[in-house]
């Protein structure tokens, strides 16, 4: 959006637009980083930045870790790989969870990224564009180690491994890596966890020497043996519990910094009586008279209307309650305790005093769900209070 560079000294655009602001501490993104690298003991960090890098901003995130050394990106879908490519240049690898599209391999070898494999048709068509080609090329392959989601299952990749030197294997392929995913990491008790690693060990033992991988955020957080040579973190990059049910269950405290920061200006205030209907469907009504506040923000902007009568913004360390439904572009928030709030003061959505798992626990869903929803009328800033440029 384009604000005129004649505005009046004092209006800033974030009073301008009507719109709540996004801010991304690329500072703090770092920070997370380290930390994982220092969880990671020596297994390297790769970045994950599908999906926008979670709605953060794949290139700021991505640029700002190539600067930490991360050489490893994945991505969900190719044109995610192509775009990414683009705007890093450069040297390091990034990868296709999904996989290979039929049809898409000149693509990808063009746009000198690599697909996971995650199929035989799909290392079959690998190994005929290398072929094309006359030359190697990188072979990343997933197991399905008991996710069901993507992945060879493991009489595939028994096959597979059977035939690895011959013409149907993995022959004019160089293989990089071996990876699976785990279903339960989130969960450290869980006895998934335990039983996906052995499967993985077992698998992968059967393939030529490459690094493994097998941890997400939460995955990492397991203990060492999860962690073989590279570690695959996306929500603890970005400020999320890695084992947000721990964290509510037994009070273990979220080891990563907030990145996202969520604020919107109120934009109405007013005083009713008791008795009056508050918002679409009057699912609540003043119980006393009550002091309400608007803010402009709605389930357009990725405040979801499950959010209706249980969600909260912050104010100078109060909470306000929404109250009643969530509307496409504005929420109601009850400010009866906050009888100094004035028109266009700021209100904390997610903040350093309302953290991204704190919000998707009220709204019933996951921390991810939360960042990826974030609309696109946010006045996004991305700051980097220690770093060389803005
Ligand atoms: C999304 C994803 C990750 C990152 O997961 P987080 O839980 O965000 O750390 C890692 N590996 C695979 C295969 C994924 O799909």
């Amino acid at each position: 959006m384009a604000i005129p560079s004649d505005m009046p000294q004092g209006e800033t655009p974030d009073v301008v637009t009507g719109a709540g602001r996004l801010t991304v501490d690329l500072s703090a993104l770092r920070r997370n980083y380290r930390r994982l690298v220092q969880a990671a003991h020596g297994a390297a960090v790769a970045g994950i930045v599908k999906a926008d890098a979670y709605g953060l901003g794949a290139v700021p995130v991505a640029q700002t870790l190539v600067r930490e050394g991360c050489t490893s990106f994945f991505v969900a879908q190719l044109g995610e790989a192509i775009a990414l490519r683009e705007a890093l240049g450069g040297s390091a690898e990034i990868l296709v969870l999904n996989g290979l599209q039929p049809g898409a391999e000149e693509l990808a070898y063009r746009a000198g990224v690599t697909p996971v494999l995650n199929a035989l048709h799909q290392i079959a068509a690998w190994r005929r564009l290398a072929h094309r080609h006359g030359q190697r090329l990188p072979a990343v392959i997933q197991l399905d180690s008991g996710m069901s989601r993507l992945g060879l299952p493991p009489e595939d990749a028994a096959w597979l491994a059977a035939q690895s030197d011959g013409l149907d294997g993995l022959d004019g392929l160089e293989l990089t890596l071996v990876m699976s995913h785990l279903a339960c990491a989130d969960m450290p008790d869980h006895p998934a966890n335990d039983a996906q690693l052995n499967t993985f060990r077992e698998i992968a033992g059967r393939f030529p020497p490459a690094r493994r991988s097998l941890a997400n955020s939460g995955g990492l957080f397991l203990g060492p043996d999860y962690r073989f040579d590279l570690v695959r973190p996306g929500i603890a990059l970005y400020g999320g519990a890695p084992h947000p049910g721990a964290e509510v269950a037994i009070g273990v405290g979220n080891p990563m910094e907030a990145v996202v920061t969520v604020e919107a200006p109120v934009t109405q205030l007013r005083t009713v009586p008791a008795g009056a209907g508050i918002g679409y469907g009057f699912t609540r009504r003043a119980e006393r008279p009550m002091r309400l506040a608007t803010i402009p923000v709605g389930y357009a902007d990725g405040w979801h209307r499950s959010q209706s009568n249980c969600g909260a913004a912050l104010w100078q360390g109060r909470r306000l309650d929404f109250i009643g439904r969530v509307s496409m572009d504005s929420i109601i928030l009850d400010a009866t305790h906050a009888p100094d709030l004035q028109p266009g003061d700021m209100v904390e959505l997610i903040g350093p005093g309302r953290s991204l798992d704190a919000v998707a626990q009220d709204a019933g869903t996951i921390s991810y769900e939360i960042l990826t929803s974030l609309g696109s009328r946010f006045q996004r800033r991305f700051v980097d209070p220690q770093g060389a440029r803005p």
